[in-house]
């Protein structure tokens, strides 16, 4: 079986949902979900998990294979994650960066109308 969690991994999911004075405290380290893989990680090409550049076996452990035989090569986010994709527009009310294909800011408090010329 493998949906055993690993132990020392409870992450308090409920507290994080805004479970009283917690939710202040987690703010800093929890804001952002999920960083992009670091440069030079690689994608199993059996399970599809994105490795780390250090490992030298698949990570997942249903799979664990050699990278010799499961390397796929790089994410195919990797930077493009970071940057924003051409014709990007920044919003003159907050400063938030919108897909070329917003017609309004995605900025859930704003929601500014694309305004022409940006
Ligand atoms: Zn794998
Ligand atoms: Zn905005």
């Amino acid at each position: 079986m493998s949906a055993r969690p690993p132990p020392g991994f409870g992450f308090p999911l409920t507290a994080a949902a805004g479970f009283g004075p917690s939710a202040m405290l987690g703010g800093a380290a929890a804001s952002r979900p999920a960083a992009p893989p670091p440069e030079g990680s690689w994608v199993c090409a059996a399970c599809q998990n994105v490795n780390f550049p250090t490992r030298s076996t698949c990570n997942a452990r249903a799979c664990g294979r050699p990278r010799a035989e499961v390397d796929g090569g790089p994410p195919p986010a990797a930077g493009a994650a970071a940057a924003a994709p051409e014709g990007s527009w920044t919003c003159p009310s907050c400063g938030n960066v919108n897909f070329p294909t917003r017609a309004a800011c995605n900025r859930r408090a704003c929601g500014l109308p694309r305004p022409a010329g940006v």
